[in-house]
């Protein structure tokens, strides 16, 4: 490759507004087969808000001196959540103060990746997160009125009992549609990549007209669904938010976080970064796919 022609590259890269970090970054862009793309803020805007909740009957199992309404349990999932950078969490403290409610302090702290929060509040413990954290801790998860709800579900468990289930809404990414279309006319693979429940991955890529969607898997696994990936002779490029998904990205041949990102994504060399629209992965690749030819 000689540099005149990845200094032009680069410099392009710039006004479509891709920050190429490296000339190898640029290089390998251009062999890509697939693109792995994460769900929840990556293709929809992780702005989750709560759209339904349903509050499990277990009169016998709970203390009576606990929390028993609606408000009081919502208050009680806010507290938990107080701590969380995550967007399931900020809508659960959104739905609390939607609801005028005033959520306690909690005594402890634990974050939970890909999995949820688990927290100390007026002496219970609390647990907010996926029916997997659930069955993770051996809580039993009775049936509820949104077992048929797709989407993201978020449960609450009081000392070891389900109190309540929540149905998160997120939207999806505008121009999310279009950029998968202009990857597939490019002759790419999609695949979607997500640590939500396979249910709610599904529906994502239903929407986008994506085939490919891998759903549950936890953030330290997320790399090694790449790695099988590349063994199985696919080169990938993977676009996140850097929340969650650092470690893949690292692993793709090409990552490409979007500038909303967190800083543990930007700093490896060979991730690119790209603002805030899907459809700047396409061009990317275009532009790479070009800048070789001139190479060549
Ligand atoms: P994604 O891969 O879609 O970005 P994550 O790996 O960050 O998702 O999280 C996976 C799942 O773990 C979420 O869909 C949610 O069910 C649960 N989860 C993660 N963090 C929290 C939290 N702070 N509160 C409740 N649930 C959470
Ligand atoms: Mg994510």
């Amino acid at each position: 490759a000689t540099p005149m022609a990845l200094m032009v590259g680069v410099g392009r890269g710039s006004q479509l507004g891709i920050l190429i970090k490296s000339q190898q970054a640029l290089e390998s862009s251009g062999r890509i087969d697939t693109v792995v793309l994460d769900k929840t803020g990556t293709l929809t805007t992780g702005e989750m808000s709560v759209h339904r909740m349903a509050v499990f009957d277990v009169a016998a199992g709970a203390d009576p001196a606990g929390p028993q309404t609606p408000e009081q349990l919502t208050a009680l999932a806010a507290a938990a959540e107080a701590d969380s950078e995550h967007p399931t969490a900020r809508a659960i403290i959104g739905f609390a103060e939607q609801n005028g409610l005033r959520a306690p302090l909690a005594e402890e702290f634990g974050a939970l990746p890909g999995r949820g929060v688990r927290a100390v509040v007026q002496g219970a413990e609390v647990l907010v997160g996926s029916a997997a954290l659930l069955a993770e801790r051996g809580v039993p998860r009775p049936p509820s009125a949104l077992d048929d709800a797709t989407g993201t579900l978020v449960f609450l468990a009081v000392d070891g009992v389900a109190r309540a289930v929540y149905a998160l809404q997120d939207s999806l990414r505008k121009g999310a549609g279009e950029a998968v279309g202009m990857l597939h006319g490019l002759g790419l693979h999609t695949v979607l990549l997500s640590g939500d429940r396979q249910r709610a991955a599904d529906d994502v890529a239903a929407q986008l007209g994506m085939k490919q969607a891998i759903g549950g898997v936890l953030p330290t696994e997320k790399a090694k669904v790449l790695a099988d990936l590349q063994a199985a002779g696919r080169r990938i490029a993977m676009v996140g938010d850097g929340i969650n998904d650092a470690a893949a990205l690292a692993t793709a041949n090409l990552g490409m976080a979007m500038v909303s990102g967190t800083d543990v994504a930007m700093k490896s060399a060979d991730i690119i970064l790209i603002r805030p629209d899907l459809r700047v992965v396409a061009d990317a690749i275009v532009l790479s796919r070009r800048t070789l030819r001139t190479i060549r």
